[in-house]
């Protein structure tokens, strides 16, 4: 009898739709859990992943309740349920290959991309995709064999209509439940799997769609009118360099050490008698490194992602988002990898231990110029290995050497660590029993001293195997934290830890705590804790001049900190100044805060003098801002290429090789590698010692290659997927 029901249900055409939207709702969910890696942790997540595929099945296959005429309409809903199926499965397909979703970038630029996935999208099939496919066969066999028989019933406006309101009822449900478990989901993207994740592929696709509407409009209003203003902004506040340390790196390795949310206040700190970074303080005292007291980060709310672009590119992040995941697929940089490989033979790479898809790296890092990308999927995937954002900082460095002793020297790497993010989680066993954290009210910031203390002893493990393997000799270790850990609101309980009281916190001290550190080391180089006020956005014009390349060419809107005539003034992304003498709060110049820098006293009656500096400041923050976001939304770099820079063509880039392609290069290099495993004649892994309980246990671990990158890399080759080598030494 029920049986009877539920097969005159499926005869009436909203059974039938009913049908359809079942079905596509249950394969969504077995693709997202089966093909798709999102990283779903709690049930309220599992509940909305569920959720996101019905509202756009719903929509989308509403439309053929418009049709009055009853065949149409089925022919519509089934035509659009094939199309929606097809969305899923290119998804898929791309998915095994990139372990990211299609972006409409990517659908329009296809034929340029096709050439090199068509071959292999055979090799990608599986035979669960047979699933996916195989309810629409189903139904339509049944309908043309009649055992599924049309309704002839006419309806009218009334039906569609209530399931197109309800499918819009879902959607925004949706909508709502995502932003309360990831609040500023579409605000800033930092990661596409996360809008999949919450929101099903259909939203994603929509909303990348409209994105790259928008992008491809502000492009097309561009105009090179805007582009010679920035630079002639920009040539007048360049700084010539300085003579003493130009070219002092020249040819040298450069290692860039990304500290996660470290402040400077940190450096020096004492908690419980026992210092927090005992190691970075003495490299920070070291008299082969150029330390900075007052180097303050720059970042809006594209944090980390804020702090690489001001470090790559010498531009800020955007005002509204993340430049890396609104921009960085499309637009054109003159970037450090680039500059580096084309002007010192520099061969680049990244290393880091979560997904390669956060912050949309994976593809952003091929538009810098990035031969390599060593993210997550080069690394131990043990459960126990991985705590918040990815793998623990100290086998990341650990497991990264098998990978930095391939690299052709002179090399600039960088390493993104990942523990002592927010909420700066430990487990039990990378706890130093010796260390015993602060007892405040706040657990963060108990926790954060953790976290800091141990991501100390990761960097040293590092350096001791630098200094072991000879590696640092050859080498400028570039080491900095992106921005502030603790928030405002957790500053006044942290307020006696730092010699402060809690009553008399205010702004300016919450400005000061977005000091963060930046040393440069070398051991020949002559050192110095320098005091003037510096900032992210300087960092490459810097570092350029150390390794003897003039920054003149290059569009950037920091200055060499090394040079005699560098003005020390920041601007932060929401407009803040901090210059040598003024901490100028907000954008409102005299008529908001100003406090002297070093008091700490607010100023409430200014001089003439004082007014004429701080308009002045406040006028040249607004501009840099003004004329960094115009460059960047507008695209403009892509109408000048200074001469002898050859602009990236990111599809000279594969990360899904890395390994292989450093292999090949060792090939075919023989005795003109200059990679240390060369040199050496051997691995230099077992110089690497770590007392992470982790690896303690297995040694090997560090020296192995995981079985995934090899069987990735072997399938890439037998399938030989047409893409090309990286150009190591194209100039
Ligand atoms: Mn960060």
């Amino acid at each position: 009898m029920k049986k009877k029901n539920l097969i005159n249900f499926i005869e009436t055409r909203t059974g039938f739709f009913s049908l359809l939207v079942i079905l596509f709702t249950i394969k969504y969910i077995f693709a997202a859990y089966h093909d798709f890696n999102l990283g779903i942790s709690d049930p309220y997540q599992h509940i909305i992943m569920w959720l996101s595929p019905i509202a756009t099945a719903i929509l989308l296959f509403s439309i053929g309740f418009y049709f009055t005429k009853p065949i149409i309409s089925y022919c519509v809903m089934i035509i659009l349920d094939i199309a929606n199926t097809g969305l899923l499965f290119a998804n898929i397909l791309y998915y095994r290959q990139f372990s990211d979703f299609i972006t409409v970038k990517t659908i329009t630029n296809a034929s340029k991309v096709a050439p090199g996935l068509g071959k292999s999208a055979v090799a990608l099939l599986q035979p669960t995709d047979l699933l996916l496919w195989l309810d629409l066969l189903i139904i339509i066999f049944l309908l043309i064999s009649k055992k599924i028989i049309i309704e002839e019933k006419a309806y009218g406006l009334l039906t569609p209509f209530t399931i197109t309101t309800f499918g819009i009822f879902i959607l925004i449900l949706n909508i709502f439940l995502a932003e309360s478990s990831r609040p500023r989901l579409l605000r800033t993207t930092f990661d596409r799997s996360y809008i999949v994740k919450y929101l099903g592929i259909d939203t994603y696709t929509i909303y990348d769609g409209i994105k790259n509407e928008q992008t491809e409009q502000v492009n097309r209003n561009a105009n090179t009118a805007d582009l010679n203003k920035i630079m002639t902004f920009t040539r007048q506040n360049k700084s010539p360099a300085n003579q003493k340390y130009f070219g002092v790196a020249k040819g040298k390795n450069v290692i860039i050490i990304h500290l996660e949310s470290f402040q400077q206040f940190l450096i020096d700190l004492k908690v419980n008698g026992k210092e927090v970074t005992p190691f970075l303080n003495s490299i920070y005292h070291n008299q082969h490194s150029l330390s900075f007291a007052n180097f303050y980060h720059q970042v809006g709310i594209g944090r980390t992602s804020d702090a690489e672009t001001m470090l790559e590119t010498g531009t800020y992040g955007i005002s509204d988002g993340s430049l890396f995941t609104a921009l960085g697929s499309t637009n054109t940089f003159q970037a450090a990898p680039q500059i580096l490989r084309q002007k010192g033979n520099y061969t680049s790479a990244v290393f880091h231990g979560n997904v390669g898809t956060f912050w949309n790296r994976d593809d952003v890092y091929k538009n810098l110029g990035y031969n390599y990308f060593f993210d997550q999927n080069y690394f131990s995937h043990d459960k126990n290995d991985h705590i918040g954002y990815g793998l623990k900082d100290k086998l990341m460095f650990a497991e990264s050497i098998k990978y930095l002793e391939r690299m052709q020297q002179p090399f600039y790497s960088k390493f993104i660590t990942v523990t002592n993010h927010t909420p700066f989680d430990m487990d039990s066993e990378d706890l130093d029993p010796d260390f015993k954290t602060a007892q405040t009210s706040d657990k963060s910031i108990n926790n954060y001293f953790e976290t800091a203390h141990y991501l100390d002893q990761a960097v040293h493990e590092f350096f001791n195997y630098l200094q072991k393997s000879g590696l640092i000799k050859n080498s400028l270790i570039v080491i900095y934290g992106d921005h502030y850990g603790l928030t405002n609101s957790e500053n006044e309980t942290l307020a006696p830890i730092v010699g402060e009281s809690s009553d008399t916190w205010n702004v300016y001290n919450n400005v000061q705590m977005q000091r963060v550190p930046f040393m440069i080391y070398s051991p020949s180089l002559k050192g110095k804790i320098k005091q003037q006020v510096a900032g992210e956005i300087d960092v490459l014009p810097t570092l350029l001049h150390l390794l003897g390349i003039s920054n003149r060419p290059y569009l950037q809107f920091g200055n060499d900190l090394l040079s005699s005539k560098y003005q020390p003034w920041v601007v932060f992304r929401n407009g803040t100044i901090v210059s040598q003498k003024y901490i100028i709060v907000g954008n409102k110049g005299i008529h908001g805060l100003v406090y002297d820098r070093k008091t700490g006293k607010q100023i409430i009656n200014f001089t003439h003098q004082e007014e004429v500096e701080i308009k002045y400041l406040a006028r040249q923050g607004k501009k840099s801002l003004k004329y960094s976001d115009l460059l960047n939304n507008h695209n403009l770099l892509r109408f000048y290429t200074p001469s002898g820079l050859k602009p990236v063509n990111p599809s000279d880039f594969d990360y899904l090789t890395n390994f292989q392609q450093m292999e090949d290069l060792l090939n075919s290099l023989k005795r003109k590698s200059t990679a240390l495993i060369s040199q050496y004649h051997k691995s230099t892994t077992a110089l690497y010692k770590t007392n992470a309980p982790e690896l303690k246990k297995r040694q090997e671990e560090i020296k192995k290659v995981p079985d995934s990158v090899l069987e990735n890399q072997l399938t890439n080759k037998k399938n030989q997927t047409n893409v090309k080598k990286s150009s190591n030494n194209s100039e």
